[in-house]
């Protein structure tokens, strides 16, 4: 297959969790522009910024996965989180669907995009 897919909210918070690791790298990153105070503020803004986003995109996976369909995995029957109408199981990546005319396709997350296309 190739392509390795993972559950949404998963996907989200390894999303957020890099953020946070991205703006410690840029703002240690500063300490060796010691020489310009622009360039260090500049650095340490950037970093700082990161970690605001990062709580930000925490905030937003807390808002999503109060709106997340709860169901039972058919294969690993623990309590997952999907969002959209196909989602892979957090557990097991088994591919869940709430659509019935989906049920046993091959899964394909543009099921989930109707119009806009892979960034
Ligand atoms: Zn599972």
């Amino acid at each position: 297959m190739g392509i390795k897919y993972s559950n949404k909210i998963n996907k989200i918070r390894t999303f957020a969790l890099s953020l946070i690791f991205v703006g410690f790298i840029v703002m240690y990153g500063g300490i060796f522009f010691r020489s310009s105070v622009w360039l260090m503020t500049i650095f340490m803004l950037l970093g700082l910024l990161c970690i605001v986003a990062s709580t930000g995109v925490y905030f937003w996976i807390g808002m999503l996965s109060t709106k997340a369909v709860q169901v039972t995995c058919p294969t690993c029957q623990k309590q997952t989180k999907m969002l959209g109408r196909v989602d892979m199981c957090m557990y097991c990546n088994e591919p869940l669907t709430l659509d019935q005319s989906l049920e046993g396709k091959q899964f394909d997350e543009k099921y989930n995009r109707k119009k806009q296309k892979e960034s």
